[in-house]
C-alpha cells in the first residue's frame, strides 16, 4: 500500500527528473505558461483530479411500497446551531442525504437559543425575537438541490413538566408561533391555524427539578396534554427519541387517537451520535402516496407514520400491518411456512415455540401451524404484531 507520504516523495523526485528531461528534449512547443509554472516555486498544483475525492455513496435502505403507499424515511427532529445543535443546517441536509433519508425537518427551539444571548454567552431563556425561519431557509435551497424534502418546523421548549417540549411541523412561518412565547396553548393554537402537526416530544423528559425519570417519576399523560389533545391541537408522541424508548405511548396512540414518531433529536454531527460503524439512526417511515411535503403531511394526520429504532418496528396496527405485508412475503407448501424478507428491516418470528431471525433480504422456512408473532414489530405497548 502506498501511503500519502510515501507518494509525496515519489512525486518530488519525479518531478525533479521531468524538469531536466523536458529541457533536454528540447520542448519549445511547450506552452510558455507551463513551462514557468514547472520552474516557479509559487506554483499552486491540485491533485484533486489525479486522487478524485473518494466518492461516498449514500446509504441505500430497501423498502418495497405498501399497496398505494410509497414507503419515505424521515427525521422530524433535529437542531442546528441556531439553537443549540453544533452544526449548521446545511450539515443536516448533507447527513440526512448520507443516510438514505428522504426527508427531515429541522426543528430548533424557539426558546433556547444560546448563541443569540447577548455576549454570545450560554444561557437559558434566550431572547426569541429574531427570524426562526433562519435554519429553515439556509437550508433549503441545498436541500433542493440535494432532492431531499425540507418541512419547516420548530420545537416548543417548556422548562416544566407539563407541558414539556412540542415540535410543530408543515409550519408555513415559525414567527407567528414564537411570537405567542408567553402562552404554550396559544403556541399549539398558532400551530393549528397554519395547519401544522404537533408532537409532544420525549414525554418521558421530566424537568430536572423534579428528579428525572432516573428517580422513579413515572410518565403520565396528564390533563393538561389532554385539554389540548380534545381541542385538536396535539396529533402524535415520540414513541423513540435518540436512545431513548417509551413503551407506554404504543397505546397512548391507539387509545387516544395519535400517530407515533420516532426521532433522532440529534444535537452533535451524525457521525458524533450514531458513530462510523454506522450504528442505525432512528426514523420515522411514511407511507405516502408520493413524495411531496403535502402527502408525507397527509400521512402524518392520517397515522400512516410508523417508527423503526434500534431494530425494532412501532406504529398503529392498521399502518404495520401494511408494512409487514409489502415487506414480507409468506407462502404455505406441503406443511411448510416460507418467508421472504424483501425489505432492510429485521424481523425476528416466533412460531411454534421457536424464533427465527428473518434478516434483511433474507429468507427462513419452518413448520406450518399456530399463530405467527413479529417479536420486534409492536403495535401496542408490548404488543408485538400476530400474522
Ligand atoms: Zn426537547
Ligand atoms: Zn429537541
Amino acid at each position: 500500500m502506498t501511503t500519502r507520504r510515501d507518494f509525496l516523495k515519489c512525486a518530488a523526485l519525479l518531478g525533479a527528473a521531468a524538469v531536466p528531461v523536458s529541457y533536454a528534449a528540447g520542448q519549445e512547443t511547450k506552452p510558455a505558461a507551463k513551462a514557468a509554472a514547472a520552474d516557479n516555486p509559487l506554483f499552486q498544483e491540485s491533485y484533486k483530479k489525479r486522487f478524485g475525492a473518494e466518492k461516498t455513496e449514500p446509504r441505500k435502505i430497501t423498502i418495497p411500497d405498501a399497496g398505494k403507499w410509497k414507503v419515505l424515511k424521515g427525521d422530524f427532529h433535529i437542531h442546528t446551531l441556531f439553537s443549540d445543535g453544533h452544526v449548521m443546517p446545511v450539515d443536516r441536509v448533507h447527513e440526512a442525504v448520507q443516510n438514505g433519508l428522504d426527508v427531515i425537518s429541522i426543528t430548533d427551539h424557539i426558546e433556547y437559543r444560546p448563541y443569540f444571548s447577548e455576549g454570545g454567552r450560554w444561557k437559558l431563556d434566550s431572547s426569541v425575537s429574531g427570524d426562526h425561519n433562519i435554519a429553515y431557509n439556509t437550508a433549503k435551497p441545498e436541500a433542493e438541490k440535494q432532492n431531499l424534502l425540507l418541512i419547516r418546523g420548530t420545537e416548543i421548549t417548556k422548562r416544566q413538566m407539563p407541558p414539556g417540549h412540542f415540535n410543530a411541523i408543515f409550519l408555513k412561518d415559525v414567527n407567528p408561533v414564537a411570537d405567542a412565547v408567553d402562552d404554550w396553548k396559544k403556541m399549539l393554537a398558532a400551530v393549528s391555524e397554519q395547519g401544522g402537526f404537533v408532537t409532544w416530544n420525549h414525554p418521558g423528559w421530566v424537568a430536572p427539578a423534579s428528579g428525572g425519570l432516573e428517580k422513579g417519576v413515572p410518565m403520565s399523560f396528564t390533563s393538561e396534554h389532554e385539554d389540548v389533545r380534545k381541542k385538536g391541537h396535539l396529533h402524535g408522541i415520540e414513541i423513540f427519541n435518540g436512545f431513548n424508548h417509551y413503551p407506554a405511548v404504543g397505546d397512548w396512540c391507539n387509545e387516544l387517537d395519535l400517530s407515533p414518531v420516532v426521532t433522532s433529536d440529534i444535537h452533535v454531527t451524525e457521525l458524533a451520535m450514531y458513530g462510523i460503524q454506522n450504528l442505525r439512526r432512528p426514523m420515522t417511515l411514511i407511507l405516502a402516496e408520493d413524495r411531496t411535503e403535502e402527502a408525507v403531511r397527509d400521512a402524518f394526520f392520517a397515522h400512516r407514520t410508523i417508527g423503526w429504532a434500534m431494530d425494532m418496528i412501532f406504529g398503529r396496527p392498521e399502518a404495520v400491518e401494511k408494512l409487514f405485508a409489502a415487506c414480507v412475503s409468506v407462502t404455505k407448501n406441503n406443511g411448510t411456512v416460507h418467508l421472504v424478507n424483501k425489505s432492510d428491516i429485521p424481523c425476528r418470528i416466533q412460531a411454534d415455540g421457536a424464533e427465527y431471525e428473518l434478516k434483511p433480504q433474507g429468507s427462513v422456512s419452518f413448520k406450518a401451524g399456530g399463530t405467527l408473532t413479529v417479536a420486534n414489530w409492536f403495535i401496542g405497548t408490548n404488543k408485538p404484531l400476530t400474522v
